[in-house]
């Protein structure tokens, strides 16, 4: 007689290789640093927008909600994409404990806002001084960004690169990736970004993505550079990102349980 125990494995090894997630070996290797589902980004929270990568003036994200973290007086009511909202929320608790009150200035800017803000700072200066992003190409479009102060500086009329002084700013720039934020106007990425250093604004992305943006110091431009051009690449190979990621959901994610929880990596296999 056969052990059941092996009847049973060996079933599960069977309906393995004829699961459609066997095809998967079709694919090239997946070997950029972030998961093919961050790349593939259908919620949207890699979205580049810039002078060059203009939103539809129609765009409005799908999730936005109230926001809930401290705000700044004076500030009427404002909105964020679901997740950047309680990211802000984690965040400003963990400057909390650190010791740093933070106060949310400025969140989703709807297409018609940022036209009037852009046209009124074109009026008043008769140029224009890279500080307000033309309608469609604010970050702040996207629901994800947010401009973030300390109590003194909502006192103040207006920001400037000052603000990096600030313990507040250093202490945004260290951990906001640890949240899922990054530091989308970085100092030395003004020609890149097109708008001037700035130390308040922060954009969500996700943790991961912005973990892996902080750490090799890339502007939301150089990081999509570099994934699109990995992606153009894995497409020439043959590769089908979507159908990559429909075969990883079906295949690897029930059956592989990652229970690392001191930097050692333990997988459990189960059938
Ligand atoms: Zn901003």
């Amino acid at each position: 007689m056969i052990p059941i125990k092996r009847i049973v494995f060996f079933l599960a090894f069977a309906l393995l290789l004829a699961a459609p997630g066997a095809q998967a070996s079709a694919q090239p290797e997946w070997e950029y640093p972030l998961a093919p589902e961050i790349i593939l980004d259908r919620s949207q929270y890699i979205t580049l927008t810039n002078r060059n990568v203009l939103l539809e003036s129609s765009y409005v994200p799908v999730d936005l909600v109230n926001t809930t973290a401290r705000w700044a007086t004076g500030t009427s009511k404002m909105q964020l994409r679901r997740a950047a909202n309680d990211a802000l929320n984690a965040m400003f608790a963990a400057a909390e404990e650190a010791g740093y009150k933070l106060y949310l200035k400025s969140a989703y800017r709807a297409y018609s806002t940022q036209s009037y803000m852009s046209k009124a700072r074109l009026e008043k200066l008769g140029r224009d001084d890279n500080m307000v992003s033309y309608p469609g190409a604010s970050d702040h479009q996207t629901g994800l960004g947010v401009d973030i102060l300390n109590y003194d500086w909502t006192l103040k009329a207006g920001m400037n690169k000052d603000f990096a002084l600030t313990a507040e700013a250093q202490w945004m720039e260290a951990h906001c990736q640890e949240y899922g934020f990054i530091l989308r106007y970085m100092a030395d990425k003004e020609e890149v970004t097109m708008i001037k250093f700035e130390p308040w604004h922060f954009r969500y992305v996700g943790k991961e993505a912005a973990a892996y943006i902080m750490e090799n110091h890339l502007s939301l431009e150089d990081f999509t550079v570099e994934w699109q051009a990995y992606l153009a690449d894995f497409e020439a190979k043959g590769g089908d990102l979507e159908e990559l990621v429909r075969l990883r959901a079906r295949l690897n994610d029930p059956i592989v349980v990652d229970y690392a929880d001191d930097g050692e990596e333990e997988l459990s296999i189960f059938y």
